[in-house]
């Protein structure tokens, strides 16, 4: 029997890094009931980047935009209403 914390298939380090920045953006927009707007501790995951993410909630399109404080980096996440409840 596979050991359910070794996946079949090899996901990449960077991919992996990617999915946890995402989870971690998702619990601090969606933690203590959505702020509009919150300023997390997250560091960018840019190289040599030591900005920090703020998220914004957008109700409109049932996602959660997010950007670095000092570079360009930014991006969303649809579909977070989805996981509350
Ligand atoms: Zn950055």
């Amino acid at each position: 029997m596979k050991n359910r914390e070794d996946p079949p298939i090899k996901i990449p380090k960077e991919a992996r890094e990617f999915s946890a920045f995402i989870y971690l953006i998702s619990e601090a927009a969606t933690g203590d009931f959505p702020n509009d707007h919150v300023q997390t501790d997250i560091r960018c995951f840019k190289k040599g980047c030591h900005g920090l993410i703020s998220t914004q909630l957008d109700f409109d399109n049932n996602a959660i935009k997010w950007e670095c404080s000092d570079c360009q980096n930014n991006g969303s996440i649809g579909g977070w209403l989805d996981n509350i409840n």
